[in-house]
């Protein structure tokens, strides 16, 4: 099989999908594994409670249900649900935006894929421009994200000691110099893996020198706000023409309907419809009528704020708590102060063994976490320990599960460092 340049990048390892073939593969073999490794949403009760009661107002609407399934939306999507988002987020926020200012997407997967090939990559004049993600850890699923090669690259963090136990991660400005070959800057917020939120004044000076370059800062908010809302810190939401906002409904509760949500200036939105309409006609309708109501009615806020927020938020809290418990306190091991998301980042400073080793370790003893090493994209590999010392664990399994993992981490980390 002759494959193009692009053929062979997929027919390879790709980080990601190792990663899920991977987690996959290990819970399929063996059903005692206990997952702290997935990002999938927990089924909250409340929230399937109101998307079961939109999925039965569909099925018995006169004609929503037919036009759902029997129409193609536009390239865009589903102008309702544009309408109806653009003056929820006016009178939240004051944004001034209108529908041709959104575009949906197949999952925000997708719109990451789009943004960064349309900025990202070989520009008229042969020049490779990158994306540039201010702050590592992030995202993996940001690394492979592009056609051509050498098209991210990223900085280390500054790390901020809270106390003898928490850390958060910080911008390194002193070291965020910006060549005329950055395209974009994007960061997550809350940030997968770690739960930072990085601080209004950062995303303030990360705009300032997008706005001074002449290129976009996309922020991405698929676990943020307004919703779902799994962010622990009080933030100021601003959206101007130089600022990319990305959002999803897959963490709200609904991964399986793939929708996506960008809001843009407007020739941004434009060229990303063109690349649905290549790519896929237009998206699916099925998300956008499943969560209209929820967009009209704004209890998409309150679900967030009073149900989604608090959900995660109380897992974390126990988790921590559990960690405080079970970990020797005269190890260095440090958590990421939790400030969103559903994960916990846990740094052993000085680890014995890599974070991979620690990962296939505590595979061998039934819990699965993710080693961190996986989400430093674009970064540079500068011989730096850190990115050795960290997995990520997921919080959102039953709370006994949780602590049996725990302690499990701990028997295993108790017995590293001694
Ligand atoms: N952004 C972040 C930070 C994520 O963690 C994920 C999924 O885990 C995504 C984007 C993509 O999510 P989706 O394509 O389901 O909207």
């Amino acid at each position: 099989m002759k494959l193009s340049r692009l053929g062979n990048k997929f027919s390879s390892n790709i980080g990601i999908v190792e990663l899920m073939n991977e987690l996959g593969k290990a819970l399929s073999e063996n059903k005692d594994m206990i997952m702290m490794g997935g990002g999938n949403p927990s089924h909250i009760p409340e929230v399937q409670n109101y998307l079961r009661k939109s999925m039965t107002a569909l099925l018995n609407s006169e004609s929503h249900f037919e036009t759902m399934l029997g129409d193609y939306d536009g390239p865009k999507g589903n102008l309702k649900f544009r309408q109806a988002l653009a003056a929820l987020l006016n009178n939240l926020y004051d944004w001034d935006i209108d529908e041709d200012n959104i575009a949906l997407t197949p999952g925000s997967q997708s719109a990451f894929f789009s943004l960064f090939n349309i900025f990202g990559g070989s520009d008229c004049n042969g020049q490779v421009k990158k994306i540039l993600f201010p702050i590592t850890p992030e995202y993996i699923g940001y690394g492979d994200a592009a056609i051509e090669d050498d098209v991210f690259t990223s900085r280390r963090p500054k790390i901020e000691h809270i106390d003898k136990h928490t850390f958060k991660y910080h911008v390194d400005f002193d070291n965020l110099a910006i060549d005329e070959d950055i395209a974009a800057i994007c960061v997550s917020r809350p940030t997968n893996p770690t739960g930072n939120v990085i601080t209004d004044d950062e995303i303030k000076q990360l705009e300032e020198i997008a706005k001074e370059h002449d290129i976009p800062l996309i922020i991405d908010n698929a676990y943020g706000a307004p919703f779902p809302g799994i962010i622990f810190t009080d933030i100021e939401s601003r959206w101007n023409k130089s600022l990319v906002m990305c959002l999803s409904l897959s963490k709200l509760g609904m991964p399986g309907a793939r929708t996506g949500i960008v809001i843009a200036d407007k020739p941004i939105i434009n060229t990303l419809a063109s690349m649905n309409s290549v790519m896929s006609l237009a998206p699916g309708s099925f998300g956008a009528e499943l969560a209209l109501d929820l967009i009209k009615t704004q209890d998409i806020i309150k679900l967030s704020s009073e149900v989604i927020k608090p959900y995660y938020q109380k897992k974390a809290t126990q988790a921590i708590k559990l960690l405080h418990t079970h970990l020797p306190p005269d190890i260095p091991w440090h958590i990421h102060k939790a400030e969103g998301a559903m994960f916990l980042w846990l740094w052993f400073e000085n680890l014995p063994i890599s974070s991979q080793e620690l990962y296939e370790r505590l595979k061998n003893k039934n819990v699965l976490v993710v080693s961190g090493h996986h989400f430093f994209p674009g970064l540079k590999e500068d011989n730096w320990p850190h990115r050795h010392e960290c997995i990520r664990m997921t919080y959102s399994s039953e709370d006994s599960l949780v602590e049996k993992g725990i302690q499990i981490i701990a028997e295993e980390i108790n017995s590293l460092y001694n």
